[in-house]
């Protein structure tokens, strides 16, 4: 049965995984775990391919439980496609895992060996949740591993759906098990649990930093982070400026901002600096606020009260250190939390406010004169997810491309851009290991060294 149905008006019961509820879940991964692994990857790939099926059949109904979820306009929802396509991916990958031999050592034949770990955890933010689900779990299971996946409490209605998809897809028992819950409790069992032995994590730094130590402090678990952004974009007198207020302006409105990569400082070169903000704020301002659920909508509120508020403390401060130039009195509407799409000018530096992470459709414009002052800018921060680089001037976009601390650096491009061959992760605080099309499998697998000693004949 559908877990949501728009004509029926019901309400959707999520339930709250308890504490022993998440200790059974990793029993039931553990135990389906010899079974999963013993199957050849053609096998395996066989349940992921129908998983990917029938995530395009729900296509309509995942974009409507997002939208009820955490307020992403349905006109801009596309993770079911991209899900799928993971699946479809990964599904044809397990022959890529593959060991090394050697004769180096005289008198032996040695051979490494890779081998799933068991069971991997799973643990997924409420902004774009399908798509970091299933970047995890689909390399994660073409490994042979099982998995534990905990959705965010935020957003559990896409996460809850993908269970009853993968039920229909007729997995064993105990392959993908799927909770809702908490993070001081579901994913707080899942950090400290000695039969997980890998986690693979999306959120906040701040998580990222408490699961790294449950790790430390329970089974030294192989951990996988992929945490927040504060990105800068810099655009140069020789750029498109066009195309560089196009994308800068797309990277920051998306999702109403709650986008790990938006690029949400910008340094524009003084000489374009008015001509760039006049025509960023136009179509900045331009957006179509309102219920995500129609089909014009392309600005939906924030996911919920506590974004909402952390959002507006931000714009209140942010009033205090720079100008604003865009942006009014953020009204709670009758029906969600908005924020209008907000520009500040003229920040300094050393403002909180160019440090933290927002996640709101907030950005700070300020400009440069030099190179090396952007650069100095640009790398002033913890974070370093992604840095975009606007310049005609092919030496100055590779010294640049070298020079910024970022896991991802687009040359005339920004986030959300991104290729599936190349490795997506964080410099600094935005993270620990990288994940992508051609390096998630080895995230799931240990190597083994088996020595062979050879008689002489
Ligand atoms: P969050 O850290 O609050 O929560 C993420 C997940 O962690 C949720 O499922 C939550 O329940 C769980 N959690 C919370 N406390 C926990 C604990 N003590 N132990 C284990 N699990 C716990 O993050 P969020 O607010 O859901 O997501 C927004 C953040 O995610 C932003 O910082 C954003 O930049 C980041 N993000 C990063 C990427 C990336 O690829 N680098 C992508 C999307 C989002």
């Amino acid at each position: 049965m559908d877990i949501y149905d728009p004509n029926a008006g019901g309400s959707i019961l999520v339930y709250e995984a308890s504490e022993d509820d998440t200790n059974a879940a990793v029993a039931a991964a553990k135990a389906a775990f010899p079974a999963w692994s013993a199957l050849s990857p053609v096998e395996r790939g066989s349940y992921l391919k129908k998983l990917a099926e029938l995530m395009l059949e729900s296509h309509d109904e995942l974009s409507q439980l997002e939208a009820l979820s955490m307020g992403r306009p349905v006109s801009t929802y596309f993770e079911s496609i991209v899900v799928a396509e993971a699946f479809n991916h990964y599904a044809e990958a397990g022959f890529q895992v593959l060991g090394t031999s050697s004769l180096n050592t005289p008198g032996f034949m040695n051979m490494t060996i890779r081998q799933p770990y068991g069971v991997v955890a799973v643990i997924i933010p409420w902004n774009v949740p399908l798509l970091f689900l299933g970047d995890k779990a689909a390399p994660a299971l073409i490994a042979g591993n099982t998995v534990v996946i905990k959705s965010s409490e935020k957003a559990p209605l896409t996460s809850a759906k993908f269970a009853a998809l993968v039920e229909k897809a007729g997995f064993p028992p105990g392959v993908i098990n799927i909770i809702s819950g908490h993070g001081q409790t579901s994913g707080n069992v899942l950090s400290h649990h000695m039969d997980v032995r890998a986690l693979s994590f999306t959120g906040s730094a701040r998580t990222g930093r408490l699961i790294q130590e449950a790790a430390s402090r329970s089974n030294l678990k192989n951990v996988v982070l992929e945490l927040g952004g504060k990105s800068p974009a810099i655009i140069f007198p020789d750029a498109d400026i066009e195309q560089a207020v196009e994308e800068t302006e797309h990277s920051i409105q998306r999702n109403s901002g709650q986008v790990c990569m938006a690029n949400s400082r910008i340094y524009v070169h003084e000489s374009i600096a008015s001509t760039f903000i006049e025509l960023f704020n136009k179509k900045f301002a331009a957006v179509t606020m309102g219920d995500p659920l129609f089909p014009s909508t392309t600005h939906g509120p924030q996911a919920d009260g506590i974004q909402f508020k952390q959002v507006q403390a931000y714009i209140e401060e942010g009033k205090k250190s720079g100008k604003l130039a865009l942006g009014t009195e953020s009204t709670e509407q009758k029906n969600g939390f908005f924020i209008r799409p907000t520009v500040f000018l003229e920040t300094p530096e050393s403002a909180r406010v160019m440090k933290e992470e927002i996640f709101g459709p907030v950005v700070h414009i300020n400009t440069f004169k030099e190179e090396e002052e952007v650069i100095s800018k640009a790398n002033d921060t913890e974070f370093g997810l992604y840095a975009a680089v606007y310049t005609n001037d092919i030496s100055r976009a590779i010294r640049m491309a070298k020079r910024l601390e970022a896991g991802t650096v687009g040359v005339n491009c920004t986030s959300p851009t991104g290729a599936r061959d190349m490795p997506f992760g964080g410099y600094k605080a935005s993270g620990i290991g990288r994940e992508g099309w051609t390096v998630s499998i080895e995230n799931y697998l240990e190597v083994k060294s088996v020595l062979i000693k050879v008689k002489d004949a």
